[in-house]
């Protein structure tokens, strides 16, 4: 099987890289554009992506995209993770504009797509506080009411929720006996009347919130794809959010790496450099294995990857100090077991395809 990039890839692999360098390479900007690490997403950042043409590299060009597929999302995603470039944002825009391309009307990719290759950012609410990796338990009701529907009830850890133009809220439009069924995708502006946003403060920063929808009026046709058949749409994005999480985890894992490595040449101790230590080599060595490794899992079967790289304990006490980028990269991993379905699931799905 042949791995290798195409010359336009490797071109814009590149260029993502000089660019991280230029606006974001250093604490300073960072702190800045985070307003002190608070934000995970910084919006002039972002729209310079849009005037490039990166944040609709998978979008079709015919509604404002460069035409490209999930590949060169990930080494998007690989590259400005490696980079440190706050946009949190991207995530779940890339989890819905995938859901508007399967699942929606031209109308809608129009509206959508068009807005997200610009810079809008998009969020999506399945998790619920009574219904997490059992989410086809979740009981927030979208009634049919003349002319649209009515959604009552609360969701939790929605990423993005705050700066996003819509919510794609995940609710039953129909009870019946199989939890599976009668789930729908709603679209809600972040502005829409009776919705409450209320940010959650998580080791990642603010960048998840609570919604309180409190008879929340939607038109009909902001239903996405066919009403009643949510749970198949969703499982069809859900795999490609792992995809997503693979990619990213992949760039920063390098970037650990990138860090530790330049960090045991300069150290020293005991009259040398700590990289000259043969534990700490083979450590290295076994690290850039498994990097490598996951890189090719990600761009092959990436879905399947949940392999946690943040096993970095070559920077002694002050991997854990925020004077250096490592904390964050090892907070960021972190949470990186548990959205988009913990790693117990996963390995559920996982032993399910063997047939156990
Ligand atoms: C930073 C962050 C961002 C997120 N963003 C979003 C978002 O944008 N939209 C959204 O809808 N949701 C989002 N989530 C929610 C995320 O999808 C849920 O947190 C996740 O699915 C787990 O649900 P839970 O937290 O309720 O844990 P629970 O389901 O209560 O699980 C608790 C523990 O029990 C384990 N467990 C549960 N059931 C089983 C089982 N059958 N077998 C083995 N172990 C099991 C889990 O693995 C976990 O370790 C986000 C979460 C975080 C932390």
């Amino acid at each position: 099987m042949d791995f290798s990039l195409t010359d336009a890839q490797s071109d814009f692999v590149a260029a993502i890289r000089d660019f991280c360098r230029r606006e974001c390479g250093t604490q300073e900007q960072r702190e800045k554009l985070t307003e002190g690490y608070t934000e995970a997403h910084s919006d002039s950042l972002y729209r310079k992506m849009a005037e490039l043409g990166w944040l609709g590299v998978t979008i079709p060009d015919h509604y404002g995209g460069a035409g490209g597929g999930m590949l060169d999302a990930c080494l998007f995603m690989e590259e400005t993770s490696r980079g440190l470039a706050p946009i949190g944002g991207y995530a779940t825009t890339l989890i819905v504009a995938g859901a508007t391309q399967r699942f929606g009307t031209e109308e809608q990719k129009r509206d959508l797509l068009g807005g997200i290759a610009g810079g809008e950012v998009e969020a999506i609410a399945m998790t619920e506080p009574e219904a997490g990796s059992d989410v086809g338990s979740l009981t927030t009701s979208a009634e049919r009411v003349d002319g649209g529907f009515v959604i009552r009830g609360q969701k939790v850890f929605c990423s993005n929720a705050r700066i996003a133009r819509h919510i794609l809220v995940v609710c039953r439009t129909t009870r019946g006996d199989d939890k599976h069924q009668g789930l729908s995708m709603i679209w809600i502006p972040t502005d829409a009347q009776n919705l409450r946003i209320d940010p959650i403060q998580t080791m990642g920063g603010r960048e998840t919130a609570q919604l309180y929808l409190d008879e929340v009026e939607a038109p009909e046709d902001a239903a996405l794809g066919e009403v009643d058949q949510g749970w198949t749409q969703l499982m069809a994005g859900l795999n490609v959010e792992r995809l997503i999480l693979a990619a990213t985890m992949l760039g920063i894992g390098q970037r650990a790496f990138d860090d530790a490595l330049a960090y045991v040449k300069e150290r020293r101790q005991f009259g040398r450099p700590i990289g000259s230590f043969q534990a700490l080599q083979h450590r290295l060595a076994d690290l850039a294995t498994e990097l490598e490794a996951a890189r090719l899992l990600t761009y092959w079967v990436a879905s399947k990857v949940d392999e946690n790289p943040a096993r970095m304990l070559l920077m002694g006490g002050y991997g854990y100090s925020s004077e250096y980028d490592m904390e964050r990269l090892v907070r960021a991993t972190l949470v990186s077991t548990v959205y988009g379905g913990t790693s117990e699931i996963q390995r559920n799905i996982i032993a399910k395809t063997l047939g156990l």
